[in-house]
């Protein structure tokens, strides 16, 4: 299956997608994780991303649609694969509609999580992430079993750069002026699945598979 997580910061995309990616089988592709894993290794991309990342705002379109282009082209995403956190403009949609057909492949759906702003700030602000894995846990909604350490790969939590209250804003303005009109893109091309994502974890997840089993057949 090739798959799109698409929806605000804080919806629960990387939650959903270690499930989703479990299940289905498939690699899954996260442009942030992406960049954070640059800038940890220190190379250029990842020095250049930060600063757009720490600001809350786009990293450069020319940079991530080379990035996805390239991982598109590895042999295991032959078998599918689930795009988290890209694209995020229309500009990067219409780039990767090309991609797609240049590859002559198909994406299969769209999983828009909806999740309300009042719910995303409180989210995004408590969230805490696996230094190791790229897990995430959250201080209240989903507590690590340890404190500080992750339940998967015993790593150490750490609180992102951009998951402060004031960045928080500044990505959901760029999510409603920027990334939401791909829903109406997607929804366009018939691939679009909504997913009411202001519920708890496990019922969305069984919401994202009931939409996915019915692509799967
Ligand atoms: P995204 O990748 O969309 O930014 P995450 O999956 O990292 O979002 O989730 C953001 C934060 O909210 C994390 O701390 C996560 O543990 C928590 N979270 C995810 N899904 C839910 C949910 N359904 N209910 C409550 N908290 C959630
Ligand atoms: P979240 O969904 O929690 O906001 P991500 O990890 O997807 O976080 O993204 C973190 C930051 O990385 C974004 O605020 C942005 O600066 C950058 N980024 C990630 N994906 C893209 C993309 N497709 N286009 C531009 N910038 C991106
Ligand atoms: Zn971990």
């Amino acid at each position: 299956m090739r798959l799109i997580l698409l929806g605000p910061p804080g919806a629960g995309k990387g939650t959903q997608a270690e499930r989703i990616v479990e299940k289905y089988n498939i690699p899954h592709i996260s442009t942030g994780d992406i960049f954070r894993a640059a800038l940890r290794e220190g190379t250029e991309m990842g020095l250049k991303a930060k600063g757009y990342m720490d600001k809350g705002q786009l990293v450069p379109d020319e940079i991530v649609v080379g990035v996805v282009t390239e991982r598109l082209k590895k042999p295991d995403c032959q078998k599918g694969f689930l795009l988290d956190g890209f694209p995020r403009n229309v500009h990067q949609a219409e780039a990767l509609d090309k991609v797609t057909e240049k590859m002559d492949i198909k994406l299969d759906g769209v999983i828009n999580v909806d999740v309300p702003d009042e719910e995303l700030v409180e989210r995004l602000t408590g969230r805490r992430m696996c230094k190791g894995c790229g897990a995430s846990f959250h201080v209240k909604f989903k507590p690590p079993k340890v404190r500080n350490v992750c339940d998967s790969c015993g790593g150490e939590l750490y609180q992102r750069d951009d998951d402060t209250v004031e960045t928080a804003k500044d990505r959901l303005e760029v999510y409603h002026s920027q990334t939401s009109p791909l829903i109406a893109h997607y929804d366009k091309q018939g691939i679009l699945l909504n997913i009411n994502g202001n519920q708890d974890m496990e019922n969305v997840f069984s919401e994202v598979t009931k939409e996915l089993d019915k692509i799967a057949e």
